[in-house]
């Protein structure tokens, strides 16, 4: 059975041209929300646009969706800093209006990410947990079989939905609230 991100690049094959991306994973919970991206970006960008257009990356990183593009060899360049959850942007010198465009929906669906439950994709927050726990021995976890879990000095932050929070792992405990990303 194809997984999420199988199905994306099926779905939308003129913008994954070279196929799917490398170290990538794609939460079940957000498939409808980067098909939705991907089907706006496919509406924006017309045929020659879309030779030069690659994914480079879709993965996730202290709890909320990464989609890394770039655009006519257009792109931004993203660090995230392990010790806080934040991100420093570098935006490419002289962006076209359409890497614009498209960097504006690209940075909605990983804000909306922030507050989707990545196992279900309904309403979630984001939750830190602590203690010692084993990825594969933990029912969420085997949803996911890359490492896509991020260590933070406390524990591991991940978007999640009540349901699957106290799902997940005995181990969950409390919410976190990781400082803005400085997308704006
Ligand atoms: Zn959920």
């Amino acid at each position: 059975m194809p997984d999420s991100l199988d199905y994306l690049v099926a779905t939308h094959p003129r913008l994954f041209l070279t196929g799917r991306p490398s170290n990538s994973h794609l939460s079940p919970g957000w498939t409808a929300l980067v098909d939705k991206l991907c089907t706006d970006i496919d509406q924006l960008v017309s045929d020659s646009e879309a030779q030069t257009f690659r994914v480079i990356q879709i993965k996730e990183k202290f709890g909320g969706l990464r989609f890394y593009f770039s655009l006519n060899e257009q792109r931004t360049i993203m660090l995230d800093a392990v010790n806080h959850g934040t991100r420093i942007r570098v935006e490419p010198e002289n962006p076209s209006d359409q890497f614009n465009s498209i960097s504006r929906l690209v940075k909605t669906a990983e804000a909306t990410s922030a507050a989707t439950c990545e196992v279900c994709g309904e309403a979630g927050r984001m939750r830190v947990l602590t203690g010692d726990f084993s990825i594969s021995d933990k029912g969420f976890f085997t949803l996911n079989e890359d490492k896509i879990a991020q260590p933070l000095p406390n524990g591991w932050l991940k978007c999640l939905c009540e349901d699957h929070v106290h799902g997940a792992a005995s181990a969950w405990a409390g919410h976190f609230n990781p400082e803005e990303d400085d997308d704006e």
